[in-house]
């Protein structure tokens, strides 16, 4: 069971949420410079509520 502390939605299932997969970004380090952002090579998963479109999962 899923339950959004936002709207106070609840779900049966992981699956009834919005799913959307983003890509993952890092945060670099440089030496000569501030840190930049990077896209990087993998991606996550995320499921928002279907009703306000808080982020309830992230995997
Ligand atoms: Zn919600």
């Amino acid at each position: 069971m899923v339950r959004c502390i936002n709207c106070d939605r609840e779900y049966e299932h992981e699956h009834e949420l919005d799913h959307e997969a983003v890509d993952e970004v890092e945060l670099v380090e440089q030496d000569d410079g501030p840190p930049r952002m990077q896209i990087g090579t993998g991606q996550r998963d995320v499921w928002r509520c279907k009703g306000c479109g808080k982020v309830l999962g992230v995997r």
